[in-house]
């Protein structure tokens, strides 16, 4: 079983350029408050990270990369809300 894949956008690092809003053709994230939120987690395709790819800042990270941060100490939490 796999877990579910989406984007977790670190808001505080996010500057609301929405490179990633418009590049991500599966309607996944929208803007709110000028920053990337993730509308609907269902839709994003298992093993695609191509939205990360377009974010300048590093705002986009996923669950692989989130749980080597968390054992790495990088951060605490991996809920991509309070990194
Ligand atoms: S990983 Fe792919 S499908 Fe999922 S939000 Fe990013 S671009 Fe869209
Ligand atoms: S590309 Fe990065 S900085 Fe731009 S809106 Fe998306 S998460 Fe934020």
């Amino acid at each position: 079983m796999s877990t579910k894949w989406y984007p977790f956008i670190f808001k505080n690092q996010c500057t609301g350029c929405m490179a990633c809003v418009e590049f991500c053709e599966n309607n996944v994230l929208e803007g709110l408050d000028s920053k990337a939120h993730v509308k609907s987690k269902d839709n994003c395709i298992e093993g695609c990270k191509d939205c990360q790819a377009y974010c300048m800042v590093k705002a986009i990270y996923f669950s692989d990369e989130l749980e080597e941060m968390m054992k790495d100490g990088i951060i605490k939490c991996s809920c991509g809300e309070h990194n």
